[in-house]
C-alpha cells in the first residue's frame, strides 16, 4: 500500500501526512468511455456491472483550491453505480462532458475512464488552499450533493441549483477508490462508534431518505402518521423505516420475502407486506394496469394498521406507482426519489385531483440536511444498514447484487482498508447503541 495511505490508516497526524508526499496514480474502480455501448441490444436486466467495471491504477488530478483528497477507507454501493455501469438510462460521460464546459476545474472531469461511487469513510488526506473547516488527518463521511457556490441558484436550498450534481455520477474521482477527490462541502465527521465500513454506507441513501421524511423540503411524517415503505430493506427504505419510527408514525413496510420481513421485524417495523406472497398483479400487460390489483392492496394496508397512508415512500416507480397513488390517503403525499423499474409513469389521475393527493419529487438532500441526518447516525439514532461488504477488485460482482434485488440494506466496499471492524474510536457509544442493533442486517444475511 502507498505510503501514505498506509499513514492514514495508522491514525497518523495530519503534519506526518503532510510530510508524506501524494502518489502520481492511486487504485481505482471506473467505466470506460470506450465501453458505452458495449450492452446495446441486451436487456436491461442481463447488464451486467462484473463486464463493465475496471478496477486499476488512474492518474491522480489536481486538486482544485475548494476541494480535499481523501484516502478512503471504505465505500459503498449505491443504486447509480448500477446506472452508471450499465450505461442506463444515459452514458454518464455525457455528464462529465457537461461539466467540462463550466471551468478549468471542471474540465479536469471529461476523461476517457469515470471513476465511480458515490459514498466514502476516510481520512482527509490534502486540503485546498480554500478550505477552511477540515485538516488533513480528520476522519470523514462524504455527501454526495456537489455544488457550484458561486452560482446564486444555489443559494436557497442547493438541490435547487441549477448545476446541482451527485458526485462519483455525474462527477468523476468518486469514492470506489483509494482516493477521492471532494469538494470541501461535501465533507461531514465520521461517527466515531462505527467501523470505516458502517460509516461509509449511510451518507447517500440516509440523506436521501431524511429530506423525503423529515425535512420540510420533503413529505415530513408527523405523530401517528402511517407511511407505505416501498423496499423496506433495501437502501433508502431501510432508512424511511427507521425516520418514520424516530418521527413517531407507523410504517407499513413492503418487501418480497420472509428473511427480509425478519429484518423489519428487528429493526422495529411491526406491520409488514411481503408483495411476492401477496402476488400483486398491478400491471395486466405492458400497457394496462389492474385497479382491482390497487384495491386488493389498499385494502391489505387497511387490514394492517385500519387506515390509509398518509404518506407513500415511493421509488419503484413504473411497476408500483398507480397502486402508490390509489392507496394514498386522501390529502396525502407520495413522495417520489426514483424509477427503478421505469421512468414512464402512468396512474389514474381521477384518484390525485378527487382526493387531493400531492405526488412529490425529492432528490438526495442538501449539505444541511445531510449534515443532520449524518448528526443522527452519530448519535446511535439511525443505524447503518450494511449487510454485507466487498473488497474494491469486487466492486462489479456486488454491482450485480444490487442490480439483480439480491441484496439487503447496503453492501460496503473496503478500499484503504484491508479488513472490517476497523475504525471504531468510541466504544462506550458502540455499546450503548448496542452490537446487536447496529448489526441486524449483517447478521441475516
Ligand atoms: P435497493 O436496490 O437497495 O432497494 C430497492 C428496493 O426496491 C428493493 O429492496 C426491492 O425490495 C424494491 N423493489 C425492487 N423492484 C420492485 C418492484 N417491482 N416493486 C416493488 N418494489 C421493488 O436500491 P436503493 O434503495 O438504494 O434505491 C432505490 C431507487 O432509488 C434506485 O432507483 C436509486 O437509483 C434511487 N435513489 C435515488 C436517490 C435520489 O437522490 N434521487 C438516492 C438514492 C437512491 P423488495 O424486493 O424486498 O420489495
Amino acid at each position: 500500500m502507498l505510503e501514505i495511505l498506509a499513514a492514514a490508516l495508522d491514525g497518523a497526524t495530519g503534519d506526518d501526512l503532510l510530510a508524506l508526499s501524494m502518489p502520481d496514480t492511486y487504485r481505482a474502480a471506473y467505466v470506460r468511455r470506450e465501453d458505452a455501448s458495449m450492452f446495446e441490444g441486451v436487456a436491461s436486466a442481463d447488464k451486467d456491472p462484473r463486464q463493465s467495471i475496471q478496477v486499476g491504477e488512474v492518474p491522480l488530478p489536481e486538486l482544485a483550491p475548494d476541494e480535499a483528497f481523501i484516502a478512503v477507507m471504505a465505500s459503498s454501493i449505491n443504486f447509480n453505480t448500477v446506472w452508471t455501469s450499465i450505461f442506463e438510462p444515459l452514458s454518464t460521460f455525457g455528464f462529465l462532458d457537461r461539466l467540462a464546459k463550466e471551468s478549468v476545474w471542471g474540465a479536469r472531469h471529461a476523461l476517457d475512464y469515470h471513476v465511480i461511487g458515490s459514498d466514502a469513510s476516510g481520512v482527509v488526506l490534502r486540503v485546498g488552499s480554500a478550505v477552511r473547516n477540515w485538516r488533513p488527518g480528520d476522519k470523514v463521511t462524504v455527501h454526495c450533493n456537489y455544488v457550484d457556490d458561486q452560482d446564486p441558484s444555489a443559494h436557497d436550498d442547493s438541490m435547487l441549483a441549477v448545476n446541482q450534481r451527485i458526485w462519483g455520477f455525474e462527477t468523476n474521482f468518486g469514492g470506489l477508490a483509494d482516493i477521492a477527490v471532494v469538494k470541501a462541502n461535501q465533507l461531514m465527521p465520521k461517527p466515531a462508534h462505527l467501523t470505516w465500513e458502517e460509516a461509509a454506507v449511510n451518507a447517500l441513501c440516509n440523506s436521501t431518505s431524511y429530506r423525503m421524511l423529515v425535512s420540510s423540503n420533503g413529505a415530513p411524517v408527523t405523530q401517528g402518521d402511517k407511511v407505505l415503505v416501498w423496499g423496506a430493506t433495501g437502501g433508502i427504505g431501510s432508512f424511511a423505516v427507521q425516520y418514520v419510527l424516530n418521527g413517531g408514525g407507523t410504517p407499513i413496510g413492503v418487501v418480497s420475502s420472509e428473511p427480509r420481513a425478519e429484518i423489519l421485524r428487528e429493526l422495529g417495523c411491526e406491520y409488514i407486506i411481503d408483495r411476492r406472497a401477496a402476488d400483486y398483479r398491478f400491471w395486466i400487460d405492458e400497457h394496462t394496469q389492474d385497479e382491482r390489483e390497487w384495491r386488493r392492496l389498499g385494502k391489505d394496508i387497511r387490514a394492517l394498521v385500519g387506515d390509509d397512508p398518509d404518506t407513500v415512500f415511493e421509488h419503484p416507480g413504473r411497476q408500483t406507482m398507480g397502486a402508490s397513488v390509489f392507496v394514498c390517503k386522501r390529502g396525502g403525499t407520495i413522495v417520489t426519489c426514483a424509477a427503478t423499474t421505469g421512468y414512464m409513469i402512468e396512474y389514474d389521475n381521477r384518484h390525485l385531483w378527487m382526493k387531493l393527493k400531492t405526488i412529490k419529487g425529492s432528490h438526495f438532500s442538501n449539505y444541511r440536511e445531510a449534515w443532520h441526518a449524518n448528526q443522527l447516525v452519530c448519535e446511535g439514532r439511525i443505524v447503518p444498514p450494511l449487510s454485507a461488504v466487498y473488497d474494491l477488485d469486487e466492486v462489479g460482482e456486488a454491482a450485480w447484487q444490487v442490480h439483480q434485488n439480491l441484496a439487503e440494506g447496503k453492501l460496503g466496499v473496503l478500499c484503504v482498508a484491508p479488513t472490517e471492524g476497523l475504525g471504531i474510536d468510541d466504544h462506550a457509544l458502540r455499546e450503548r447503541v448496542g452490537e446487536d442493533r447496529l448489526t441486524i442486517f449483517r447478521r441475516h444475511r
